[in-house]
């Protein structure tokens, strides 16, 4: 896990600190002194990840923060901005001018470190995804449309695991001007009450009474119903090697106590913020992959996805010696439904028909429209004297009941031909199945519609 950080400080001493202790991390690192550098090696897209300055002369860091995240070019890169620790208001004024996260000085390695991963995977994460939409589907994605800082980060939902009520209730009481928080005293029951969901973060302290902390983190890390909500613990200053040891159970923020009321604030914020952004991103991610491969108007899947499935399913059936069939069906006399009830008719009859097929095959089939008015269904473990069963079942199915189209106004008889082949031998391709598919629905439609014909193989 690498990234090229740029630091960004106006005193050498402070860049050369920073760099050194990234270095020693593995990290790559890129310095400017000032603000319009920092923009123009961010513009470049020379970085991944900005640790800046506030207090710079000419522009600050706020104004840097405020333009890069105002640049469509660069509001994508993840900004850690770096305070003095007497100036706690800087925390929030750096959230507001779009900062993803903020360190305060002395930095503290372990404090750096944490922040600085926890945005790497983030990036990582966000490059992955958009990656895969673009190489497997052909879909462009432009990290730069939703960034963290672009996402509400108001009215969480918290779990908050704390068993001393001094210290819950003082917790509780600043975030709840902006959240919803829910305080669980038994770590066993804080699980279940994660595990039932919708929460955007858990927040445990790590000196539990009579329960280890971490065995907690590394439940809520393991299930799978909870593995995706961000951990905050809150720490003792003594409990060093069971905070390090937290983080690298996947606990993904830290807040020492006694607790500073502004960063706890803002900590819990950043926190919601990317646990959004995340979900965001792999719904986002999720919907343009099913998008891509299902047909808009029917449901179905489309000829994208049956041309990368085929292949698979053919592979498994030939190397097992097990059957397989396929059906080409068409609508007879289409044209003829759309040029007498208008394209509108069309595609009510194209919808009704999907629903039929759907009803009539198996899960483990796949249909897909394959173009216009002609569909596919291929039929795993299923010889050429079952497919056509299930083709003629297919055929009566349709022939019997008149769909309804036009709002309920029109109840049209519709027919189908279909075209069956199946697996044979060795040689065989799913070129060739689909060929003789097509030849047998050629024959379907010769001898007359409303048919099936099987291929001769
Ligand atoms: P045949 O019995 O020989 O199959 O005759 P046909 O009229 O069904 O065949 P043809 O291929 O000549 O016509 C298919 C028609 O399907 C032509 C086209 O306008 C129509 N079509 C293709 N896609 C759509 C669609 O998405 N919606 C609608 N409403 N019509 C479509
Ligand atoms: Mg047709
Ligand atoms: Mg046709």
């Amino acid at each position: 896990m690498t990234a090229r950080i740029l630091v960004v400080d106006d005193i050498l001493a402070n860049v050369k600190l920073l760099e050194t202790r990234l270095t020693a991390e593995y990290f790559e690192v890129v310095t400017a002194m000032n603000g319009p550098d920092a923009l123009e090696i961010c513009e470049r897209g020379q970085c991944d990840i900005v640790l800046l300055d506030v207090m710079m002369p000419g522009m600050d860091g706020f104004e840097v923060c405020r333009r890069l995240k105002g640049n469509p070019r660069t509001a994508h890169l993840p900004v850690v901005m770096v305070t003095a620790l007497d100036q706690p208001s800087d925390r929030v004024r750096g959230l507001e001018a779009g900062a993803d996260d903020f360190l305060t000085k002395p930095v503290n390695d372990l404090a750096l470190i944490t922040r600085v991963r926890s945005l790497v995977r983030l990036k990582m994460l966000a490059d992955e995804l958009g990656m895969r939409v673009a190489t497997g589907q052909g879909f462009g994605y432009d990290s730069s449309e939703v960034t963290p800082s672009s996402i509400s980060a108001d009215n969480g939902r918290i779990l908050l695991v704390d068993d001393r009520e001094s210290s819950w209730q003082r917790i509780a009481k600043a975030l709840m001007e902006h959240n919803q928080v829910t305080v669980e005293s038994d770590p066993q029951e804080a699980l279940f009450r994660a595990a039932e969901g919708g929460f955007d973060l858990v927040i445990v302290s790590l000196s539990l009474r009579d329960f280890d902390a971490l065995r907690l983190c590394s439940q809520i890390r393991s299930l799978e119903r909870t593995r995706l909500i961000p951990i905050l613990v809150l720490a003792e200053p003594e409990e060093n090697a069971r905070l390090l040891r937290g983080l690298e159970l996947g606990v993904n923020d830290y807040l020492m106590r006694p607790v500073d009321r502004n960063e706890l604030v803002a900590r819990v914020r950043t926190q919601i913020r990317k646990k959004r952004y995340t979900s965001y991103l792999r719904e986002n991610v999720q919907q343009k992959m099913e998008m891509a491969v299902t047909d808009a108007l029917t449901g179905l899947h489309n000829r994208r996805y049956l041309e990368s499935h085929l292949t698979a399913l053919f592979d498994q059936a030939a190397s097992r010696g097990k059957a397989l069939s396929l059906l080409i069906v068409d609508i007879d006399f289409f044209k003829a439904v759309n040029d007498t009830y208008g394209h509108d008719g069309g595609d009510d009859v194209l919808r009704e028909f999907a629903s039929r097929i759907r009803a009539n095959i198996r899960g483990i089939d796949l249909a897909c429209r394959f173009g216009g008015e002609e569909f596919v269904v291929v039929m795993p473990e299923t010889d050429q004297a079952l497919a056509y069963m299930i083709a003629e079942r297919l055929r009566q199915k349709v022939a019997a009941e008149p769909f309804i189209i036009n709002g309920g106004h029109r109840a049209i008889d519709v027919t189908i031909s279909i075209g069956v082949s199946t697996l044979s031998g060795a040689a065989d391709t799913t070129a060739q199945l689909l060929k003789r598919a097509d030849e047998a629905l050629y024959a379907a439609k010769r001898d007359g519609r409303n048919r099936v014909v099987a291929d001769a193989a």
